[in-house]
């Protein structure tokens, strides 16, 4: 039922001081779906996340993203091959403007070493390629009028949007996203439920940590619990709900 993985993780760890943070022993992402990671606070999705996409390192472990073994490497390069992720708290830069932060996500260099001077000689004749990129995602999103505007006057909402935007300029086969509805305003909610589907109706492997189970139910076609750093239960949404340990390790904790 799970053929043709996107993602394969095995036996993952990750400890902070006495814990188990991440104690993964198996999971499969599968293609072309969207996958909901869902668990109790400090279950450890989060730091899943930052391991599997370089920004944070394991204490043991690997996994193959679309035939690539991705331990030990950058997060930067992470993209590159085609697997991008949000964060639950966005890291938008307020100083650039939105255009420039979408750039930034075509960027092939750390974005931490970019500045907004080095556009020009770092892509050269790419430049225009790239601009055209973000202003039809820009479109898409709705944020068009707001090009030129700083990003630090967007809306939370707005925010989130720019980063799965900006997510979008790698070209990625796997997005994940991490908590995309929290804090937005809910006139936002049903268009960032339709982007997450449109997603996967344009070819992409979404996987999204979410505590709402109604969007869950909307939106995912498999589900994965994790509680205490390990993987409790995963199936279709209408069986993972009826699960009497997903419902003692998550919806019982609610
Ligand atoms: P939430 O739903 O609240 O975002 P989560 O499932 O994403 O939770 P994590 O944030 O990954 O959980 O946290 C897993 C565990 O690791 C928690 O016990 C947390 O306190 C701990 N932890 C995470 N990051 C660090 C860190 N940098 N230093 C120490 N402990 C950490």
């Amino acid at each position: 039922r799970k053929r043709d993985p996107i993602l394969t993780v095995r036996h993952v760890t990750r400890r902070f001081g006495g814990i188990n943070a991440v104690d993964v022993d198996f999971l499969e992402i599968p293609r072309h779906k969207i996958t909901a990671l869902i668990g109790p606070n400090g279950a450890g999705k989060t730091t899943l996340f930052n391991l599997l996409t370089g920004f944070d390192q394991p204490n043991s472990g690997e996994w193959t993203f679309d035939g690539h073994p991705l331990a030990g490497v950058a997060s930067y390069k992470v993209a590159r091959l085609g697997m991008v992720r949000t964060f639950q708290l966005t890291k938008v830069m307020g100083k650039l403007t939105v255009l420039e932060n979408m750039r930034l996500g075509a960027a092939d260099q750390p974005g931490e070493r970019l500045s907004a001077a080095l556009f020009k000689n770092l892509w050269g004749r790419r430049e225009k390629e790239i601009t055209a990129q973000a202003e039809v995602l820009l479109e898409k999103f709705k944020l068009d009028a707001k090009r030129n505007d700083y990003a630090a006057s967007l809306s939370g909402g707005q925010r989130k949007l720019l980063e799965m935007a900006r997510a979008l300029m790698a070209r990625p086969k796997l997005v994940m996203l991490d908590e995309p509805m929290a804090g937005v305003n809910p006139a936002l909610t049903q268009s960032l439920l339709d982007h997450i589907k449109n997603l996967k109706a344009e070819g992409m492997t979404v996987l999204f940590v979410e505590h709402d189970m109604q969007v869950v139910r909307h939106i995912a076609d498999w589900v994965v619990v994790m509680a205490e750093g390990k993987v409790v239960a995963e199936g279709p949404p209408a069986d993972v709900m009826k699960d009497q340990a997903v419902i003692d390790a998550y919806l019982g904790a609610h």
